[in-house]
């Protein structure tokens, strides 16, 4: 039983706070404050509407750190889980530490004029929150999040080490427009315009962006091309598992969605350097996402099912040699709308933000400092993940993989 604030309400946030809701036995109190006090009340009436649960609602800007902190005394949490956008890490973890909680988020800290993806600010606080007797735990959504637990699982049950780790995302949805991106459009498009790097031999090996494109048969999707691209826990899941020597991250798109993105970024649409339009200072990605579809309001439209998962090569625990097993969830668009309003992207992040949570509040995930996902115990995540919506299934594959 714990109290817990959520920052932001967007699209993932809507999905663990339906879900904390769905379990008021480990989320005594839920508490959600986001910029816009108002799109945190449309979710609490939703909230109400769907699990009779009644949910606080504040009106923050998460870059105060002195506000956040004074909102964590005022609502007695012990954690807070930050379902804003990158941006706002430093900040709340600063907050956290100011008032004496902990802390949990889905995505590593970006400088907002810079895209950068690694986590070297956050393990920067490590002494800080190890000091303070407080766990930080650095994210848990899917990708980072569900295929780093993933990871660590199968080095548990079933390998002694990984050598070649792949990670495959797959989103088979379709909502039926042109072009719009499936969680932030800023974010997503910040992330897919960004070079390629993979982890190969003790080096990182960088390629243009979406010039790597495989074929792949996804098991409940079909056949798909997915592009080789950087994602944050390349990083993480190499330091800690300092014996695999090649990790990738792949990732689908369908041919409408590079052509959208190359047209965008070859006029400078993507661009975040700021320009001058009409006497005012705009950041032309920033125009964009407000010009493009929430996200958010997808779910009505889409169909289709995302599967989303891990293939790993090494040495297998019993002695038999080298093995490799392909570990994933299949998630079902309409399935996700039907039970809290939320599309399968915004549903696969919210819900393991969710069982984060749920291992700081129930004691599970509570050592002092700054965590990322595959240093932690997987067991009861797992568990929780078959029984919360997300379950999984492990095949043992003839060959690693083979692209
Ligand atoms: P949205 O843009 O839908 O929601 C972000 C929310 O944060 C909005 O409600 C926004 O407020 C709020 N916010 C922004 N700035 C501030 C601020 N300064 N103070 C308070 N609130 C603020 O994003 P998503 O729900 O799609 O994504 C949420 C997070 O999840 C992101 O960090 C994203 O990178 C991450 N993510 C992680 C994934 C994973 O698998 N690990 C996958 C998908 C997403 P307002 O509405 O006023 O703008």
């Amino acid at each position: 039983m714990g109290k817990v604030l959520v920052v932001g309400a967007g699209g993932v946030s809507s999905v663990a706070v339906h879900k904390m809701a769905m379990n008021p036995e480990i989320f005594s109190e839920i508490h959600l404050a986001s910029r816009t006090k108002s799109k945190c009340d449309d979710i609490a009436a939703e909230v109400k509407k769907r699990t009779g649960v009644a949910i606080a609602t504040y009106g923050l800007d998460a870059m105060d750190v002195a506000a956040t902190a004074a909102l964590i005394r005022e609502t007695g949490v012990s954690l807070v889980v930050n379902l804003a956008l990158p941006y706002q890490d430093l900040a709340l973890m600063d907050a956290c530490l100011e008032a004496g909680v902990n802390y949990l988020d889905t995505a590593n800290y970006e400088p907002e004029d810079e895209a950068k993806f690694e986590y070297s600010w956050q393990w920067a606080y490590q002494d800080k929150f190890k000091a303070a007797g407080l766990t930080a735990i650095l994210g848990s959504g899917f990708d980072p999040g569900v295929t780093s637990v993933f990871a660590t699982w199968l080095k548990k049950h079933k390998l002694d080490g990984i050598r070649q780790l792949d990670i495959l995302d797959c989103n088979g949805g379709d909502n039926g427009l042109p072009f719009a991106t499936n969680f932030n459009p800023e974010i997503n498009i910040r992330e897919v315009t960004a070079p390629a790097r993979h982890w190969e031999n003790g080096q990182w090996v960088e390629s243009p962006a979406m010039s790597t494109k495989v074929p792949f048969d996804f098991p409940g999707v079909g056949e798909k091309n997915m592009y080789l691209m950087y994602h944050e826990e390349l990083e993480s899941l190499s330091t800690h598992n300092p014996e695999i020597e090649r990790a990738r991250f792949w990732m689908t798109f369908g041919d409408a969605y590079i052509n959208h993105v190359t047209v965008l970024e070859n006029v400078g649409m993507t661009s975040i350097q700021p320009v001058m339009h009409n006497g005012v200072e705009i950041i032309p990605l920033q125009f964009l996402k407000t010009v493009l579809p929430n996200p958010g309001d997808l779910g009505a439209k889409t169909v289709g099912k995302t599967c989303i998962g891990d293939i790993a090569t090494g040495p297998a625990k019993d002695g038999s040699g080298e093995k490799t097993f392909y570990i994933y969830n299949i998630c079902d668009h309409e399935e996700c709308y039907a039970e809290v309003g939320s599309q399968a992207v915004a549903y696969t992040t919210g819900v393991p933000a969710m069982i984060g949570a749920a291992q700081v509040l129930l004691g599970n995930w509570t050592a002092p400092g700054v965590w990322n996902m595959e240093q932690l115990d997987p067991d009861h995540y797992m568990e929780m993940l078959n029984r919360h919506g997300l379950p999984w299934q492990v095949v043992e594959l003839d060959a690693p993989a083979a692209f």
